[in-house]
């Protein structure tokens, strides 16, 4: 067998090209959907994922704001200006990258954003709304693998989904998502003894650890479906995800490639959810424009 590959790249696009037509409609109406994205310090993934949060932004039309500061800076400056763009009306969306600096507690910076525009659903308040399955901000790689399945038209009710790694941004929140769609989950974790015993039972595996193969074709079902987050480096210093790629393609029915697999939906799933916000602040607006 020979697995499909999900292409997240021309997923994105399509769902992109659906949100640059909505953000058309709400410009046409005064209403820009603005995104702030703070980054600390000089961490250059960090740089490089905002830049293309950056890029892809303004490619949809919509207001971005970037705003940088030192390694040194204070918690007490950062959580100003996060209450500053709380209370600013051109902003929809509130991102701070990251990791941040050893001084910064990144807890109490995501719980200052407030939930109405914590478009990386990071917020325990919008964890607690998926978690209770009310409507919420989503995280966005979790998001992105969710549309990426519907796309492809995988019911994952009923699917056994085993999702490794427990992070709070990326395993946790997986496993949230596909239990609310009626999928039978289990976690695994750096303590899981006998990994392969779990992920061999998996219709859906989901890997987010960041250890280059660490998935083999021995960890794999034939005919499961594999959803590969992790971002590593080659030898080479290509990128490449948690899961040997070439040798389960032979076995899974579809897989996800690195580059452009999730990759490409967590930007994409940032935009969706920084549209959802500026809809829902003007909901009243445009309820009355539309009268
Ligand atoms: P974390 O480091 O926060 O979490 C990694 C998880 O993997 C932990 O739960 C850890 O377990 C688990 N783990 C570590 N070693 C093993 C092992 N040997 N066997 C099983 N589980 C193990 O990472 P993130 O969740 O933030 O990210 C995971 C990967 O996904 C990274 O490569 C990251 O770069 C990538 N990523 C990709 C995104 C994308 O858009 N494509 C977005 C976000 C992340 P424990 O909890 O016990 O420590």
């Amino acid at each position: 067998m020979t697995a499909k590959i999900i292409d997240g790249k021309e997923i994105a696009h399509k769902v992109r090209k659906n949100i640059a037509k909505e953000v058309e409609i709400l410009k046409a109406k005064k209403i820009t959907p603005g995104l702030a994205v703070i980054l600390v310090g000089n961490n250059q993934a960090s740089r490089a994922y905002v830049t293309m949060k950056e890029k892809a932004c303004k490619e949809l039309g919509m207001y971005s704001l970037l705003l940088e500061y030192p390694e040194d800076l204070g918690q007490d400056e950062l959580l100003s200006k996060i209450e500053e763009l709380n209370q600013d009306k051109s902003i929809h969306g509130i991102l701070v990258q990251l990791p941040l600096p050893k001084q910064i507690n990144e807890m109490a910076v995501i719980e200052a954003i407030s939930p109405e525009k914590d478009v990386d659903g990071f917020h325990p308040i919008n964890i607690g709304r998926m978690m209770t399955g009310q409507d919420a901000f989503y995280p966005c790689t979790p998001y992105g693998i969710m549309v990426m399945l519907e796309h492809i038209g995988y019911d994952v009710a009923g699917k056994h989904a085993v999702i490794v790694g427990r992070s709070n941004i990326v395993g946790k929140p997986s496993g949230q998502l596909f239990l609310n769609k009626n999928a039978t989950v289990t976690y695994c974790h750096s303590r899981t003894t006998d990994l392969a015993y779990h992920t061999k039972q998996a219709d859906i595996l989901v890997a987010a650890v960041g250890i280059r193969n660490l998935i083999t074709a021995e960890h794999v079902k034939p005919g499961a479906v594999v959803i590969d987050v992790g971002m590593n480096r080659d030898d080479e210093g290509k990128l490449c995800g948690d899961v040997d790629f070439d040798a389960v393609k032979n076995i899974a029915s579809y897989i996800t490639p690195v580059p452009k697999g999730v990759g490409p939906m967590t930007i994409t799933m940032l935009l969706f959810n920084t549209l959802k916000s500026a809809k829902k602040i003007h909901e009243k607006e445009l309820q009355a424009l539309n009268c």
